[in-house]
């Protein structure tokens, strides 16, 4: 199942599923009310508002070597504020702090969801903790994220606008390996990022089981698990995101995440 999070024609906010030609089933109290009529989906919201947003960094060994970095032993873990998540179809607005020069960068990626409570979770049985899967785009302001800084990626990662997600979060029911899915970026309709999730360096349940050693992760913690080779900063030329420019990320089972930049 695929749920979404919409505005209605009477401009509540609403949970839904079944989302087909601008319209969706409407759930109520995590109930599908499927024998009831459509409601016309106004305007998409980002399908959860995470209680908080864990990152994996350099998690595809070919992205670790496209930025020069060695392969992790460990994951690489920073936090990105739940305040930059917006949805399928959000402009992502380059900040004025981030304008001269360029720098503002793409980096699809696998989120996962988790469901409930998850302390001390093993790696076999990771999965249970997950509710879903959605695509998100960790945009990232590589002078803040780098020089700018002082060696923390925190303000960089974190920017308004800067965590697109969506367009809904795909159940476990409809995936149940996240470590094989095709996933790409197109910027202006160019492929600049395309790979699998089997080339993660830490698969899924890996990671939670790393992140939740004596750490509690809430229900709706969502974990970016790093991003495939091919964004902008490594590129000669550099390509860094500009006003116009349209990207449009997909995952396979999940759907495509479209934004434009302002
Ligand atoms: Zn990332």
């Amino acid at each position: 199942m695929k749920t979404l999070r919409f505005i209605d024609d009477n401009g509540n906010s609403r949970f839904g599923t079944n989302h087909e030609d601008g319209f969706a089933h409407l759930i109520e109290n995590g109930v599908v009310k499927n024998n009831e009529e459509k409601l016309k989906v106004v305007k998409l919201l980002p399908p959860l508002e995470p209680s908080a947003i864990f990152c994996i960094g350099l998690n595809y060994a070919a992205h670790a070597t496209e930025t020069g970095q060695p392969k992790p032993e460990r994951p690489v873990v920073f936090m990105k504020n739940p305040g930059s998540v917006v949805g399928c179809f959000d402009n992502i607005i380059l900040p004025a702090s981030c304008r001269e020069p360029l720098q503002v960068d793409y980096e699809v990626e696998l989120a996962v969801v988790i469901g409930k409570h998850a302390k001390n979770v093993l790696s076999k049985d990771a999965l249970d903790y997950v509710a879903g899967y959605t695509i998100a785009n960790d945009v990232s302001a590589r002078k803040w994220q780098k020089n700018g800084g002082s060696g923390q990626w925190v303000r960089g990662k974190s920017f308004d606008t800067f965590c697109p997600i969506g367009p809904e979060v795909v159940l476990t029911d409809e995936i149940i390996d996240p470590n094989n899915l095709k996933l790409q970026t197109l910027l202006n309709g160019q492929v600049m990022q395309e790979s699998n999730t089997s080339d993660m360096i830490f698969s899924v349940e890996q990671i939670i089981e790393y992140l939740s050693e004596d750490t509690t992760l809430l229900p709706g913690t969502m974990i970016l698990t790093g991003t495939p080779e091919g964004v902008g900063f490594t590129r000669d030329p550099a390509v860094f995101l500009k006003p116009g420019d349209r990207l449009e990320m997909t995952i396979e089972k999940i759907g495509t995440l479209v934004n434009e930049v302002v």
